[in-house]
This record gives C-alpha cells, sequence and structure tokens, in this order.
C-alpha cells in the first residue's frame, strides 16, 4: 500500500498583509509517483481576488475571468465572419474546377486563408468538411472584401469583420496583473 507526505509550505504574505500563500507539497513515498504541488492564497479577500498555479506569480482572477470573456467574444465574432463568407469561398472554388485537394489547399494558401499543412487539410476534407469550411479566411480581410465585391455582399462582410478585428483588439488590449511571489 502506497501512503504519501503532505507538507505545507509558507510562500510569503497575500497582498492584503493579512493572510498568506501556502504551498501543498504532496510527496509519495514511492519511487514511480510524481511529487505534486498545489497553491491555496488563505486570506478570505485575497484569495477572492488572486490566485497562483505555479507558486511563483500570483494572478488576478477577475482580469482572467475579463480576458477569457473577451477571447469568447473574438471567436464569436470570427465564427460569424466564417458563416457568412462561406458560401462565397466555396462559390470562388467550384468556379476555378479546381482538380484535386492539392490543389484546393495550394489555392487557399496562396490567398493566405489556409494555416493547416496539406495532411490536416486531407483529414479535414475526408472528414466531410468543405474547403471554407476549414479555412481561415479572417486573416485576409482584403480578400475577403474583394470577393464580396464581386457578389455584391460588402455591406454585409465589412461591418462583421471590423467587429471582429475590434474584438481581437480588446482581447489583445486586456492584461492579467500579476505580482510575483516573493520567496
Ligand atoms: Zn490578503
Amino acid at each position: 500500500m502506497s501512503t504519501s507526505e503532505v507538507f505545507t509550505n509558507r510562500k510569503g504574505p497575500c497582498p492584503c498583509g493579512k493572510g498568506e500563500i501556502l504551498e501543498h507539497v504532496d510527496s509519495p513515498d514511492n519511487p514511480w509517483s510524481r511529487v505534486s504541488y498545489s497553491y491555496a492564497v488563505s486570506c478570505p479577500k485575497c484569495s477572492k481576488e488572486w490566485h497562483t498555479s505555479d507558486g511563483r506569480y500570483l494572478s488576478n482572477i477577475s482580469d482572467e475571468q475579463a480576458r477569457r470573456a473577451a477571447f469568447q467574444e473574438y471567436t464569436a465574432a470570427v465564427h460569424e465572419v466564417e458563416v457568412l463568407v462561406e458560401p462565397l469561398i466555396d462559390a470562388y472554388l467550384d468556379s476555378l474546377s479546381l482538380k484535386s485537394m492539392a490543389a484546393e489547399h495550394r489555392r487557399l494558401q496562396m490567398h493566405l486563408v489556409m494555416p493547416m499543412d496539406i495532411i490536416a487539410y486531407r483529414k479535414q476534407r475526408n472528414a466531410g468538411k468543405t474547403p471554407s469550411q476549414i479555412a481561415s479566411p479572417v486573416r485576409n480581410p482584403k480578400w475577403l472584401l474583394e470577393l464580396s465585391d464581386r457578389h455584391r455582399r460588402r455591406s454585409e462582410v465589412e461591418p462583421l469583420l471590423k467587429k471582429a478585428e475590434m474584438a481581437e483588439m480588446s482581447y489583445e488590449a486586456l492584461k492579467v496583473r500579476t505580482i510575483p511571489i516573493s520567496s
């Protein structure tokens, strides 16, 4: 039967100074299990605002939540653009009568909207996805707008592209405050 030894290190005071940052070390007494570390902030106030996953930095919890929410908004805005332009991209590729998946892949790469390599691309195509569903069209807004003009859809595409761009900027601008743990 294996047992483990748990002990706690004090890593220093919490930001307000009334509590402590604690490191729990779980050290199994067999050679094949790893030592595991977990952390806690013992102060009721600071533990709502800060946490640490590595014992080296405290990260602000509400900043992290805001950043996650901004990321979700950004991906949702990108998805809106993707759904809207799917038929435009498919129509474009159809008009070229490309003979192979490799040719589709090359063409999408030429337009800078295909981050996947050919192996990953084929895998997605064989799983039933269309080229437009695999592409990342927002990587090339200029091309998307040209494509939209051909179908007289710019008035729909442009505002959504703008929205995705703004959402990306807000996401990038959000920083998570951190405090180094001194010990
Ligand atoms: Zn505190």
